[in-house]
C-alpha cells in the first residue's frame, strides 16, 4: 500500500492527467457520478479486457451475457431488490445533512439497533458534520433508481435501473442452457453499468451512484448430486488442489475456495500486492439469510481496508425465486446424475433418501421438501447452486491508481537531486504501453522513420507520440501517465534499426533492435 497517499493528492493527479473528472463539472458537478478521461477510459478498458480474458475467454466452462439495463420490474420483485434493497437513512435536523445509519454507528463504535422491520439509533449518536444529537429515526430507503417506460408516468409503467448485473444471468438462465452447449458446472459472466442511489456517495469513486460491475454466476451441482455421482463429496479437509483443474467431486465449499483463489491470483497478476489484499468472512446477520458463506476481498485503500469484490455461495436461492415468481421451471437435466441414480438398488436409494432427510431436517427444512428434492435427483434433475464472484470495475480502477502512485526522489546523472511522480501500473493495465519519440523533429528522414515505427507499434499496443520538449520532460510526462516504456528514435536508428528503450521504473536506458523490442513488450504485457 501507498501508506502516505491521501485521496486529494491522487484525485488531483487524476484530474491533471485526465484519468478521472467530476461528472458535469462545467455545471458544478453532480454528487456520486464520475467521468473517465482519455487515460482513465483506457485503464478501465484494460481492466475489463483482462477480467473477460481471465474469466471467460481462457476458460471452456464460462460463457458471456450482455443484457439490458432496464428489465421487467418482476425480476426485481423475484430477486428481493424491490422490497429489500434498502439502506437505513438518518437526517440531521440541525444541519440537514443525510447519512447512512449503519455507517454512522460503525464510525462511532456503536451498534445500530435492528428489529424485525425497523432500525433505531442507540443513545449518543451524533451528526458527524455539526455534532448535533438531533437526528431523525432511521428510515428505510430503497437504493434502486426509478424511471418510467413509455410516455405515461404512472405506477403501471414503473421500471428500475439495474442495481447489479447478476440478476439478468438468472433471468436468462434457461435460454443460456438451451444454447451454450455447457453442462453444470459452468458459469455465465456479465459486466456493465449498475446504478444505486447511494445515500452518501464518498471516498472519491469508491461509492458512486453509477458504476460498473464484473460478475460471474458459476453454477454447480448440489452436494447431494455430487455424492450420487462420485460416491463422496470432496471437502476442504481433503486438501483439494485449488490451483489445478476443477474436479467433479468438489462440494460447494471447495468451489467457493477455488473461486477465491482464482480471483486473488488475478488481482496479483494485474499488480495488486498480496500484502494489500485481505479476506473478510461475513458472520451472523451480515450474511444474507439464503447465503451459505460470503467473503469480501478487501484492498488497503488510502482511506482504509475496504471491499473490492464479494464472493458468495448463494445455494439455489436466485433460480428458485425466479421459478416461483415466473411459474417456469429452472431445473436442469443432468444425464450423468440420472445414470448414477439408475445404478442404485432400492435399499441404497432408501438409505440415500434417509440421509438427505436427516441433513435437511437438521437445517430446519421440511421432510416433504427433502423427499421431493431426492425424487427429482433420481430423475437426474435439480436446480443448480451458484457461487458468485462479484467485482466493481471502478473500485478496482481506484485500487490500481492508489497502488500505482509514487513520488520518487532520486539523483540524476549530473548528481542533482530531483523528484518525479510516477504511476507504477502493471504493463497489462497501463493505459499507454509505449511512448514513441523522435529525437529531433526538424530532420525529415529521422522524423519519417519514427512515424513509421510508431505506426507499426500502434497496430499492436496503445502508443503515444510525443515530439515536443526535451526528452527528459517527455519521459516525465509518460511517468505520470504510468507508461512502462518509452522509445527514442535517433540517427543511429537510420543505420541499424535500433532504438533507445527507457524503462519507467528504474529509468535505465538500453539500446535494442526493433524486433527485440516487440518481443520484450509481448512477453511483459502478456
Ligand atoms: P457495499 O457494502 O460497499 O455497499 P455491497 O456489498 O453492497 O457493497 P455488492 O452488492 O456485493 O456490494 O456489489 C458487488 C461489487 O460491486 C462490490 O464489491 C463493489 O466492488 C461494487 N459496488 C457496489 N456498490 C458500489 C458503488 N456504490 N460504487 C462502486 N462500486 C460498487
Amino acid at each position: 500500500m501507498n501508506k502516505t497517499l491521501d485521496l486529494e493528492t491522487l484525485a488531483s493527479l487524476c484530474k491533471r492527467r485526465g484519468f478521472i473528472f467530476q461528472s458535469s463539472e462545467l455545471y458544478g458537478g453532480i454528487n456520486g457520478f464520475w467521468d473517465y478521461g482519455p487515460l482513465g477510459c483506457e485503464l478501465k478498458r484494460n481492466i475489463k479486457d483482462a477480467w473477460w480474458k481471465a474469466v471467460v475467454r481462457t476458460r471452456e466452462d464460462v460463457v458471456g451475457l450482455e443484457a439490458s439495463i432496464i428489465m421487467h420490474p418482476a425480476i426485481w420483485k423475484a430477486s428481493g431488490h424491490a422490497d429489500g434493497f434498502a439502506d437505513p437513512m438518518v437526517d440531521c435536523k440541525d444541519c440537514r445533512k443525510r447519512f447512512r445509519a449503519d455507517q454512522l454507528c460503525e464510525e462511532q463504535g456503536v451498534e445500530l439497533i435492528k428489529t424485525e422491520a425497523t432500525f433505531a439509533l442507540p443513545d449518543g449518536v451524533q451528526c458527524p458534520a455539526c455534532g448535533s444529537k438531533n437526528l431523525t429515526p432511521p428510515r428505510s430507503f430503497n437504493l434502486m433508481f426509478k424511471t418510467f417506460v413509455g410516455p405515461v408516468e404512472d405506477e403501471t409503467n414503473v421500471a428500475w435501473l439495474r442495481p447489479e448485473t447478476a440478476q439478468a444471468i438468472f433471468a436468462q438462465f434457461s435460454n443460456i442452457v438451451a444454447t451454450a452447449r455447457q453442462k453444470v458446472p459452468f458459469g455465465v459472466a456479465q459486466m456493465g453499468k449498475s446504478f444505486r442511489n447511494e445515500i452518501n456517495p464518498r471516498n472519491y469513486t469508491f461509492r458512486s451512484r453509477e458504476f460498473e460491475q464484473m460478475e460471474l454466476e458459476f453454477f454447480i451441482r448440489p452436494d447431494e448430486a455430487v455424492e450420487l455421482i462420485c460416491g463422496h463429496v470432496t471437502q476442504l479437509d481433503d486438501k483439494p488442489d485449488l490451483m489445478g483443474p476443477p474436479q467433479a467431486s468438489w462440494g460447494w465449499n471447495v468451489w467457493l475456495h477455488y473461486w477465491i483463489e482464482q480471483r486473488l491470483t488475478w488481482y496479483r497478476a494485474i499488480g495488486l500486492p498480496e500484502a494489500d489484499l485481505e479476506q473478510y468472512w461475513q458472520v451472523g446477520d451480515e450474511l444474507a439469510h439464503y447465503a451459505r458463506a460470503c467473503v469480501d476481498i478487501e484492498y488497503a485503500f488510502p482511506f482504509g481496508v475496504q471491499e473490492l469484490e464479494g464472493i458468495a455461495a448463494r445455494a439455489d436461492f436466485d433460480l428458485t425465486q425466479h421459478q416461483t415468481h415466473s411459474g417456469k421451471h429452472m431445473d436442469i437435466f443432468d444425464e450423468t446424475l440420472k445414470q448414477a441414480a439408475a445404478k442404485l438398488d432400492d435399499p441404497a436409494r432408501e438409505a440415500f433418501t434417509r440421509k438427505v432427510v436427516t441433513d435437511w431436517t437438521r437445517q430446519g427444512k421440511s421432510e416433504e421438501d427433502a423427499r421431493a428434492f431426492v425424487a427429482k435427483l433420481f430423475d437426474g434433475k435439480y436446480i443448480p447452486h451458484v457461487i458468485e464472484p462479484s467485482a466493481g470495475t471502478d473500485r478496482l480502477a481506484l485500487a490500481l491508481l492508489s497502488n500505482a502512485y509514487d513520488e520518487e526522489t532520486f539523483t540524476d546523472h549530473k548528481g542533482k537531486t530531483d523528484t518525479r511522480t510516477v504511476m507504477r501500473f502493471h504493463p497489462s493495465i497501463a493505459p499507454i504501453k509505449l511512448g514513441v519519440f523522435p529525437l529531433v523533429k526538424n530532420k525529415p528522414e529521422l522524423y519519417g522513420k519514427a512515424r513509421d515505427i510508431f505506426a507499426q507499434l500502434q497496430r499492436r499496443w496503445n502508443c503515444f507520440w510525443d515530439e515536443s520538449g526535451a526528452i527528459g520532460r517527455r519521459y516525465r510526462r509518460m511517468d505520470e501517465a504510468g507508461t512502462p516504456w518509452c522509445v527514442t528514435v535517433d540517427f543511429q536508428t537510420l543505420d541499424d534499426d535500433t532504438v533507445t528503450l527507457r524503462e519507467r521504473d528504474n529509468m535505465q536506458q538500453v539500446r535494442l533492435s526493433l524486433s527485440d523490442l516487440v518481443d520484450k513488450l509481448d512477453a511483459e504485457i502478456g
